[in-house]
């Protein structure tokens, strides 16, 4: 056997892990929710574990405060569409891939012909938007959150607990001020503290929990939020009761 035999493929290295499945990883319709911080980390660590079906979906522009968080995006970017930027860069990681770059409103996207969805959104309401059209379209549902040094990951399934179950009415009631704070259609968002090694890690455990699930391992997922506490260095495990009265419960007959 000659030295380096094994380096000449791309993948050696995971497939010695012995249950990943890298054929179901590579041909999986993943949706993108969000091109920003954590969009960007979720990109990069899909490409480089072998995702190469993904559709980023982002109206915002580039300013020059997401530099220091987007691994995609530099300082000649300023008002260039994000998903547009991050299909454009990010293809290099992984020739090959198929980066669609989608800029638009989460809430328009019509088309759910995804295998999995991975939430990069800063705000609750398009997070209840794509918590409840993946969970209509049975799609398993990666959300990632942010908040300064903290962070939290939740997988939603086609039954169990979704994200709209452990919303409390104090969630509510802040979506419902920010609604009452728009003019003309558009959703003020407050800005929350954020950097980069906690986005990181958040994007981190988004992308291996897809793996996990892709790989039919689905019994190793988080159950059902996962807390990260970056000053601590601490991960928790939260269940979340399943809601009797969520609305996305009872979508089955619909169908
Ligand atoms: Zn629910």
């Amino acid at each position: 056997m000659k030295v380096g035999e094994y380096d000449a493929d791309r993948f050696d290295r995971m497939r010695r892990i012995d249950w990943l499945d890298l054929d179901s990883i590579q041909n999986t319709r993943c949706l993108v929710a969000g091109a920003g911080a954590l969009g960007n980390e979720v990109v990069k660590c899909m490409l480089l574990a072998g995702f190469r079906k993904i559709t980023v979906v982002d109206m915002d522009e580039i300013v020059a405060s997401n530099l220091s968080r987007c691994v995609f995006f530099r300082e000649t970017d300023g008002g260039r569409k994000k998903a547009e930027v991050v299909a454009e860069r990010a293809g290099g990681l992984y020739p090959g891939a198929e980066i669609v770059p989608v800029v638009s409103r989460i809430q328009e996207t019509e088309d759910w012909e995804f295998d999995i969805v991975m939430g990069c959104l800063d705000n609750i309401s398009a997070r209840l938007h794509v918590n409840s059209h993946a969970r209509y379209h049975r799609i398993p549902y990666i959300d990632g959150a942010t908040d300064g040094f903290r962070g939290k990951v939740q997988v939603v399934f086609e039954n169990g607990p979704c994200l709209e179950c452990g919303m409390n009415s104090s969630h509510m009631k802040m979506m419902d001020e920010r609604f009452s704070c728009t003019g003309g259609g558009t959703i003020f968002v407050p800005k929350l503290a954020s950097e980069i090694t906690t986005t990181s890690v958040i994007a981190a455990v988004q992308v291996r929990e897809a793996m996990k699930i892709l790989s039919g391992r689905r019994e190793l997922s988080i159950r059902n939020v996962m807390y990260y506490d970056g000053l601590s260095g601490t991960m928790q495990e939260l269940e979340v009761p399943e809601d009797s009265s969520c609305p996305n419960h009872n979508t089955e007959e619909l169908k």
